[in-house]
């Protein structure tokens, strides 16, 4: 496991607050729940934090992003809400190294279309669908300790084909009760930074609570964690390891 890993949980907090059918899944916000997951499995080591669509700058100034080692971006209803400014901010930082998670429907979002440069539009969709969503690379560390397939009673069907890139790795492909089939779980690096999608994660349906759903997504935050920069090798008066630089 990495040393320190600081996670920016970022949420569009729309329908949370707007629908009843969301509310009573989440009242406190996807977000929160996501922390949560993230918390339960990478304490201490993960450091959580929230960002909203609502704040200043998305609450994704370079500062935060700077100090961000994997976003998860969530978003479904107000993607053409989001500043082109920080699009391209969060762009370049994930083209520096920083890991992206796209969660189900941020996969239309102007972060992932940026990224993957396609539309990413799915073809089709129903909720109230029961999804199967299968392992395709059991050795994959985003797989560790995941059963085979993850059952989800109720949540959403995405159907093929769907405008995305070919990925670099398929991790899961999902089926559903109707018959689809879908690209749920898909791996990508763009310049030094790792992009995973998961398409799992409907936001009438407490899917965030599942806890196979909850290990697939702290072991997509550890694979996109960056590794640690090396330390400068510098001694002074034969001291190692001492923080120089904080000195100064
Ligand atoms: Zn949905």
């Amino acid at each position: 496991m990495r040393e320190r890993m600081n996670v920016t949980v970022w949420n569009e907090f729309y329908e949370e607050r707007t629908y009843p059918s969301v509310s009573s899944v989440y009242p406190d916000g996807l977000h929160v729940v996501l922390g949560q997951a993230l918390a339960e499995h990478l304490s201490p080591e993960a450091h959580v934090r929230v960002a909203l669509q609502e704040e200043p700058e998305h609450g994704l100034t370079q500062a935060v992003l700077d100090g961000t080692d994997v976003l998860l971006w969530w978003g479904h209803l107000k993607h053409d809400e989001v500043s082109d400014e920080v699009v391209e901010r969060v762009r370049r930082r994930v083209l520096d190294g920083m890991g992206l998670l796209i969660l189900h429907s941020a996969i239309e979002s102007k972060v992932a279309r940026a990224l993957l440069g396609t539309s990413c539009k799915i073809a089709s969709w129903r909720h109230d669908d029961s999804e199967l969503l299968w392992t395709i690379l059991p050795g994959h560390d985003i797989v560790r300790g995941v059963p085979n397939p993850v059952v989800i009673p109720k949540g959403e069907m995405y159907g093929e084909p769907m405008d995305i890139p070919e990925p670099d790795e398929l991790v899961f492909i999902s089926s559903y009760e109707g018959g689809e089939v879908l690209r749920s779980g898909c791996a990508w690096q763009r310049g030094k930074g790792r992009i995973f999608f998961l398409a799992s994660g409907h936001e009438e349906s407490p899917i965030y609570f599942q806890p196979e759903i909850r290990r697939v997504l702290a072991n997509a935050v550890q694979w996109a964690t960056p590794p640690a920069q090396p330390q400068p090798k510098v001694t002074r008066k034969g001291e190692w390891p001492r923080n120089w630089w904080a000195e100064a």
